[in-house]
């Protein structure tokens, strides 16, 4: 049996007139899950009493990108440049990366999903880098636009992509700010805009602020699946 990835849906509004919301999943991740070994379910927002019964179904969680999380969910006015948000895939997403964490079920998240991951463990954000950080380079370029990271030696991130810098691409306007407890910085750009995160404990907890499934011929996109599903094989 392959091992089981729960990615957990995108919402999309009014797709073409239709009036209807869409619960969705951007191609490429399940493209990178399929190349790591992994099997693909994909998990709809829906009601967060319902997050244990669809951790029973999987092996890991996969978090990706989307819209900007509520800010009330970490106290925090909404400021001017806040972009649209989705209280209802926000609370999923927030009682999802809860109950991963009491069960260290291994997880990755991507963008928004080291986003939430941050704001469910209790910590904040930056709603718009190009307002709230001072020096800060362009994060919200195109996708194919990279910039540099600087891994923190020793973590868990520094062991799979094996150097101390690495290009990622960078299609964000908010990053960490106050960093959750129970979470470790794994990597920061130049400005010190914060990159990629980690749990620092042994199961497989692992947040990237870049989009690694659109990096697909890059060694550390590879790298970082194979350490997502060895971590749900060893387990
Ligand atoms: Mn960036």
């Amino acid at each position: 049996m392959k091992p089981r990835i729960g990615v957990a849906c995108s919402t999309m509004d009014e797709v073409e007139g239709r009036g209807v919301r869409r619960l969705h999943v951007p191609e490429p991740y399940v493209a990178r899950v399929e190349e790591a070994g992994g099997l693909p379910l994909l998990l709809p927002v829906s009601s967060p009493s319902s997050v244990a019964e669809y951790l029973s179904l999987v092996d890991a969680v996969l978090l990706v990108g989307g819209d900007d999380v509520d800010p009330a969910l970490y106290g925090a006015p909404r400021h001017p440049e806040l972009g649209p948000v989705d209280r209802r895939r926000d609370e999923f997403e927030i009682a999802l990366v809860r109950a991963v964490v009491r069960g260290q079920v291994p997880t990755l998240g991507v963008c928004r999903g080291l986003q939430v991951m941050n704001v469910a463990m209790g910590g904040t954000l930056v709603q718009h880098i190009p307002a709230e950080v001072p020096g800060a380079q362009v994060h919200g370029g195109l996708m194919d636009e990279v910039h540099p990271i600087d891994v923190v030696p020793g973590s868990r991130l520094a062991t799979l992509v094996g150097a101390a810098r690495a290009d990622v691409n960078s299609h964000h306007h908010q990053a960490i700010a106050r960093l959750a407890p129970g979470l470790v910085v794994s990597a920061r750009a130049d400005d010190g805009v914060i990159e990629a995160v980690e749990g620092p404990g042994p199961g497989f907890l692992v947040g990237v602020q870049w989009h690694p499934e659109r990096m697909p011929a890059s060694r550390v996109t590879a790298a970082l699946f194979r350490a997502f599903l060895d971590a749900v094989r060893a387990r």
